[in-house]
């Protein structure tokens, strides 16, 4: 019916057969709009002929004619496409009016005020969107006007004083366009008929259907409607209602009206609106009646409704219903409360609920009260979401000296490194100049669940004056200054603004719970450290899909024995570093697999260039060459000889280890140690069942795998066997390099057990895009619709994706039930959570935070393939 009637008509028309009171009138529908632009921009026949019969029915159940001069009967006539397009075409209220029948309507309403105020609202609507005389014409005459009768609001204006802006109105039409004001109502309707059908073609409501990709609609319906008020007396009134509270959810009636006045005085904050409870007190008849149809109109649509209503002299007028907006919270608790109340199923429940939306409960917010009060200073790119509030600092090490202090502080940087690790880690959030959503500071902090804005390039920073000065707003902040950062909306604020504690109540759980019924594909999160593990379990983690070795490199004490093992200048030097960062990395592995108990643990071996693990800045080289004992010369040229013009493509990953096998041949090692030592419950508890996944990043070719995995197998068969315990494990690849996807089939053949895709990177090099780099220019991209989304954010199915089928129907052509993952930042976005689903994979990983949207989101998939599969 939609399709036909757009959404308004439609749902008048059901609230009608419902019995609900709407003001009487019809429509007409898109097919007439369509028909309209077909014979050049002309109201068809058939359709006139068909509207004239249908006002006829109107004026005789509503006992006055169009714009009578003694009772007149006045319309509205409004746009309503099949799809919402709020605002985006155009609406003419009071048609009817003109100089016979304002007098009427002011005799027989016996408010002159409001008559003249109604045809002055006319005129200046009509002389707007019909005629397409300048806003500014009207507004100008009207502010004219309120300033020589000294009146402050439109209210001010006397009927006398809207009887003569009226009579300047109609002058100005005739002196911009010719013409004078239509007197004929006829006329006037389909005047308006014309300009609304006109207006869905105009610029704005063209680009919105663009940017919202709304299609193959054939056009806008008109709906015409006898028109009610709201300001005819203090029997009068006006309102808008949610059948359940919008922003807690909790099932209870809610909203505002005011008595006396016409919908935009509820908006306009000239009067503060009522609570509707206030509404039993003083008309308890009309209270109940708008309690009931609440309700009825809830049941009918089974969804919390957002509606409208006027009073006009003692009667309930429904004038617009809809699906109410919601918070998280809300929306997960209706969903759920309707599920119990058996209003909807739990397919419908699942389906109700935004994945993305659920960030807003698993992160501290922004009090709402507190942003309305705040200025945005910059904005930049959402990163990782949640808010943070803290005093400015410029460097890791300053922010790990003042939160040793208790201190609250945001790291802001151009960009973040490796080697700024432990000050992201203790910063409340990080704020960076550049850098797209898969940057270093980006990943990461999503990975640590802290908030973080990234790329915004409107800050300039000097590290050395400790400054930060933003462009566009001419203001620099230096160090001590505070900032807030809302991680959901890229937003900066100056000053300290409050925060709230996410609420992860039982609502929540339960939705959690109905989802993992449904779900199908596995949900593992990416953690580097046993804390990280942790809060990805709660939130519903069944294992760990993507562990970053490199990460574990950089704490404390042991960066000094990397920078030991990469500045070792033979084999025996560089073991000897080695061995000494070999207990860090079992304690590791050991702790990430005492925290999932048994679940999966995927390891990835070393990935990172060495040159990130070196200083870059004079002063950290000067302060290593003493530290190391190393001349400044010597430490120089080794940074120098392991620079790299692209380092993406250069010396990383598995090709790290095929120059110096005795890397990962360590990380074997403390890897298999761990669960040999975890499972015999050495220094800590006893896990059964540890099943290690080692995995080899940055795999191009088969002979790369086969020689890595074969010193790998040697190694940790021999732990094994030593151990006389029964500990399997799996060596497996991450399929980042499209000629690993190409030659999957052959990978698996030389022994592959799974493949994880490390969509980040199989993006750079599959549509050979810089992750670093792309965000400058990727925003333009998405403007210009050539990516419908930033391929980094959700994934390229059709080019990288089909990378992805190609590389699963090779490797499970030759081993069926091969495991198959993805742990790149695909991994949580619910489009490539359903697209994984379809593809037959095995699980997703993703970081702590987004799991539960992952588990959602991928219910999401499964009920509604079923639906697809029963059509
Ligand atoms: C990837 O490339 O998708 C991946 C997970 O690895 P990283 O982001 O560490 O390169
Ligand atoms: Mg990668």
């Amino acid at each position: 019916m939609k399709e036909i009637l757009g959404g308004k008509g439609a749902n008048l028309a059901e609230m009608r057969t419902l019995g609900i009171n709407v003001p009487p009138g019809f429509t007409i529908s898109t097919e007439a709009c369509r028909l309209y632009y077909e014979e050049g921009k002309k109201i068809n026949a058939e359709v006139k002929k068909q509207a004239d019969v249908k006002l006829a029915e109107l004026e005789k159940k509503m006992g006055k004619k169009l714009g009578d001069a003694n009772d007149p009967l006045l319309v509205s006539v409004r746009s309503g496409a099949a799809a919402s397009m709020p605002g985006m075409m155009d609406t003419i209220l009071n048609l009817g009016l003109n100089d016979k029948s304002i007098i009427g309507l002011a005799e027989k309403t016996g408010n002159a005020r409001f008559a003249w105020d109604s045809y002055r609202r006319l005129i200046q609507m009509f002389g707007d969107v019909v005629m397409e005389v300048e806003h500014s014409e009207f507004e100008h005459i009207l502010e004219t006007v309120k300033d020589t009768k000294g009146a402050k609001f439109d209210t001010d204006l006397t009927a006398e004083d809207l009887k003569e802006i009226v009579t300047q109105y109609k002058a100005i039409i005739k002196k911009v366009k010719g013409v004078d004001f239509p007197q004929d109502p006829i006329k006037q309707m389909y005047m308006a008929v014309n300009a609304v059908f006109n207006s869905w073609n105009n610029y704005r409501a063209i680009r919105y259907r663009e940017i919202n990709n709304i299609k193959g609609l054939i056009g806008t319906a008109i709906n015409i409607q006898a028109m009610v008020f709201g300001n005819l007396g203090d029997d009068s009134g006006t309102g808008v209602c949610f059948t359940r509270n919008p922003s807690t959810g909790e099932a209870k009636f809610y909203g505002e009206y005011l008595m006396n006045a016409q919908g935009e005085d509820v908006v306009a904050g000239i009067r503060t609106p009522l609570a509707v409870s206030a509404l039993e007190k003083q008309n308890p008849k009309i209270y109940k009646e708008l309690v009931t149809v609440c309700n009825k109109v809830e049941k009918h649509y089974k969804d919390m409704q957002d509606m409208e209503f006027t009073i006009q002299q003692g009667k309930l007028y429904i004038l617009q219903a809809r699906s109410g907006k919601r918070t998280a919270a809300a929306a997960v608790r209706i969903a759920v409360d309707m599920v119990k109340e058996k209003a909807i199923t739990l397919e419908t429940a699942i389906l109700r609920i935004d994945p993305n939306q659920l960030n807003q409960l698993l992160h501290k917010q922004l009090d709402p009260i507190s942003v309305n009060k705040a200025e945005v200073i910059t904005q930049g790119l959402p990163a990782s979401p949640g808010a943070a509030v803290g005093e400015i600092v410029f460097t890791a090490v300053e922010a790990s000296e003042k939160a040793k202090k208790g201190l609250d502080v945001i790291l802001v940087r151009t960009e973040t490194s490796p080697e700024d690790i432990d000050g992201m880690h203790c910063s409340k959030g990080i704020l960076t100049a550049r850098g797209g959503m898969t940057s270093h500071a980006a990943v990461v902090a999503r990975g640590m669940g802290t908030c973080c804005v990234a790329g915004c390039s409107d800050i300039i920073i000097d590290e050395k004056a400790k400054t930060l000065t933003i462009k566009t707003k001419g203001i620099t902040l230096k160090s001590g200054d505070s900032i807030s950062l809302d991680g959901s909306t890229g937003k900066v604020y100056e000053g300290k603004l409050n925060t709230q504690d996410p609420e992860l109540s039982g609502y929540f759980g339960t939705l959690m719970s109905w989802s993992d019924k449904f779900r199908k594909i596995g949900v593992r999160t990416n953690a580097d450290t046993p804390h990280d593990a942790e809060v990805a379990k709660k939130f519903g983690a069944e294992g760990i899909g993507l562990c970053r070795t490199e990460h574990m490199f950089f704490e404390g004490e042991r960066i000094k024995a990397v920078r030991e093992m990469i500045l070792a200048s033979d084999l025996e030097a560089r073991k000897k570093a080695l061995a000494k960062i070999y207990p860090y990395q079992k304690g590791d592995f050991a702790g990430l697999f005492r925290v999932m108990e048994g679940n999966a643990v995927t390891i990835r071996l070393l990935d990172a260039p060495l040159h990130e693990f070196l200083p870059k800045e004079k002063k950290d080289i000067e302060e290593l060459s003493k530290e190391m004992g190393v001349d400044v010369k010597t430490l120089n040229a080794k940074i120098e000889d392991l620079h790299e013009f692209n380092p993406m493509l250069g010396h990383r990953g598995c090709r790290l280890a095929i120059t110096y096998p005795e890397i990962y041949d360590m990380q074997a090692e403390a890897i298999i140690d761990a669960a040999i030592e975890v499972t015999k419950g050495v220094g800590g508890k006893k896990v059964k069942g540890v099943v290690p996944e080692i995995m080899i990043p940055i795999i191009a070719t088969t002979k790369e795998f086969t020689i890595l995995k074969n010193r790998i197998v040697e190694i940790v068969d021999r732990k094994i066997k030593a151990s006389k315990l029964k500990i399997t494990y799996k060596i497996g690849t991450m399929i980042e390099v499209p000629r690993a996807a190409l030659i999957a089939d052959k990978i698996v053949e030389a022994g592959a057990e799974f493949f994880s895709f490390g969509t980040n990177d199989l993006t750079q090099m599959g549509v050979g895009l810089s992750r670093d780099d792309a965000g400058k220019f990727l925003k333009e991209y998405v403007a210009q619709d050539i990516f419908a989304n930033d391929p980094f954010e959700v994934l390229d199915q059709e080019g990288v994706g089909e990378l992805i089928r190609i590389a699963i129907k090779k490797g499970r052509g030759i081993k069926k039930d091969l495991k198959i993952g993805i742990c790149g930042e695909h991994g949580g976005e619910p489009k490539t959570v359903e697209f994984c689903h379809r593809e037959g994979f095995t699980y997703v990983s993703c970081s702590p935070f987004r799991v539960p949207i992952a588990r959602l989101a991928a219910a999401q998939a499964v009920v509604r393939e079923k639906a697809k599969a029963k059509k």
